[in-house]
C-alpha cells in the first residue's frame, strides 16, 4: 500500500482522538512506527507520574545528568537565561540550605575577582611610573583608564591609579 506519512492519521488508544502521526511519538517497535497514545496523553500521563512518584523522578533526573554533564550544563544555561527570576530564587534558596558550600563558593568567587583585579594593577602601575613626569603620555592613560569598565576598582586597588585619575581625569572633568 501507498500511503501519504504527512496525512496519515490514527486513533489515540488513550483520548481516541483521531490525530495526524505528527502529534504521535516514534516507536520503532511498533507495527505502525507510532506510540499508541498521543503526545499530549504521553506527557499527561508522564506528569502524573512524576507527581505521584517525585522520589523517582528525582532519582531519574540525578542519574541522567550525571550521565549527560555537558548537556545538562547546557539545558540548564538556557533555563537559566529564560527564568531569571527563577534561577536568582533558586540560588537563593540553595545558599540558604547549604550555609556553608556557599560561604566556600563565595571565598573562591571573591580570590578570583581579587586575582584578577591585582594582575590588572600590576599592568597598569609600572605604566605610570614609567610615564611619571610625561604629562601628555600621563593624560593620555588616564583617558584610556577612564573609558574601562573596571576603573573603579583599580582606583580602589591602588593610589597611584587614583593620584592619577584626580590628577588628569577628573579635574578635567571639573574645569
Ligand atoms: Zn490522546
Amino acid at each position: 500500500m501507498d500511503f501519504d506519512e504527512a496525512v496519515e492519521t490514527k486513533r489515540c488508544y488513550k483520548c481516541g482522538e483521531v490525530k495526524p502521526r505528527s502529534e504521535f511519538y516514534k516507536d520503532r517497535s511498533r507495527s505502525d512506527g507510532l506510540d499508541p497514545r498521543c503526545k499530549s496523553c504521553t506527557k499527561a500521563h508522564k506528569a502524573a507520574w512524576r507527581k505521584a512518584n517525585p522520589e523517582k523522578h528525582r532519582e531519574y533526573g540525578r542519574k541522567w545528568r550525571k550521565a549527560n554533564p555537558e548537556k545538562h550544563r547546557e539545558r540548564f544555561r538556557k533555563w537559566a537565561k529564560a527564568n531569571p527570576e527563577k534561577h536568582r530564587e533558586r540560588k537563593r534558596k540553595w545558599r540558604k540550605a547549604n550555609p556553608e558550600k556557599a560561604a566556600a563558593q563565595k571565598r573562591r568567587h571573591n580570590r578570583k575577582r581579587s586575582m584578577e583585579r591585582s594582575s590588572r594593577v600590576r599592568e597598569i602601575v609600572p605604566e605610570i611610573l614609567r610615564l611619571e613626569g610625561d604629562h601628555v603620555a600621563l593624560e593620555q592613560l588616564a583617558h584610556t583608564l577612564a573609558k574601562r569598565k573596571d576603573f573603579r576598582n583599580l582606583c580602589w586597588m591602588s593610589a597611584d591609579i587614583e593620584d592619577l585619575a584626580v590628577r588628569y581625569y577628573y579635574k578635567e572633568e571639573e574645569l
